[in-house]
């Protein structure tokens, strides 16, 4: 469903991006890790558009863009049309109800009725085990619990691929749990996903593959247990042992 070839990005002289190719097929999760400033997070503005790449192109489903020509607006929203996005900061609409929160940009972007995006939303609310909350405001739901309704909101979408950055270290470790079970029963469903996380035991027991960024490249790639197991690169071997 994603395919990146030769993507790079650099920020004034500082490339923060060198040479990306990666395929994500369809139903596949893969986790990206690495250290702090190694251009994850980067990697998922880019893909998104959020943040423009220099050159290379990003392939999701149909779309085929070069990121070296001018690319015009429709083809942005064509793009972010396929992806769901999930940040580590929730970024919920606090006067709004947790419903409404889940059924605007349906209604928005989808053309959905309120009452079609309402009954979206209530089932996703369901699924993410938050039914009870949707009439609620944000701020009376625990920070798991916001993250899980940011999860209903950009799945109510449809995204071909969801994207998550750090989905969870905001968050009380047990807190994080609950998003990291939403995010497993997801990944079994069939969902692709990209995943930037901290947590090596999702990255070892949900992905099927884990790549490890430093300096804006691709040190490792593979099955996850391979890569988080038996790493090739000595600078790998070092970041698996700090974080473990
Ligand atoms: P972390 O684990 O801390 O979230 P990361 O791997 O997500 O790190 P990025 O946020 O992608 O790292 O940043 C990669 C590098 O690009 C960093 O050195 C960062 O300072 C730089 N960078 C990111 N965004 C910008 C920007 N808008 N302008 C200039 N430099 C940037
Ligand atoms: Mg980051």
């Amino acid at each position: 469903v994603i395919k990146l070839d030769h993507l790079s990005k650099s920020f004034g002289t500082f490339q923060a991006l060198q040479d990306i190719n990666l395929s994500v097929l369809q139903g596949d999760v893969l986790a990206i890790i690495g250290p702090s400033g190694s251009g994850k997070s980067t990697l998922l503005r880019c893909i998104n558009w959020l943040e423009p790449a220099n050159s290379g192109r990003i392939t999701v489903g149909d779309l085929s863009l070069d990121c070296s020509k001018p690319v015009g607006k429709e083809q942005i929203t064509t793009l972010r049309r396929q992806l769901g996005m999930v940040f580590q900061s929730f970024n919920l609409f606090p006067h709004m109800t947790v419903l409404r929160n889940v059924s605007l940009a349906q209604e928005r972007t989808l053309g959905r009725s309120r009452r079609e995006a309402d009954e979206v939303s209530m089932g996703l609310l369901e699924r993410v085990g938050l039914a009870d909350k949707a009439h609620q405001y944000p701020v009376r739901c625990s920070g798991g619990q916001q993250q899980r309704i940011a999860i209903a909101r950009a799945l109510a979408l449809d995204p071909k691929v969801m994207l998550f950055d750090e989905p969870t270290s905001a968050l009380d470790p047990e807190l994080g749990l609950e998003v990291l079970a939403v995010m497993r029963e997801l990944a079994s469903s069939g969902m692709t996903m990209i995943v930037v996380t901290h947590e090596m035991g999702f990255a070892e027991n949900v992905s099927e593959h884990t790549m490890i960024m430093a300096d804006g490249q691709i040190l490792e790639y593979g099955p996850s247990r391979e890569v988080i197991r038996n790493p090739q690169t000595e600078r790998a071997r070092r970041f698996l042992r700090a974080v473990n």
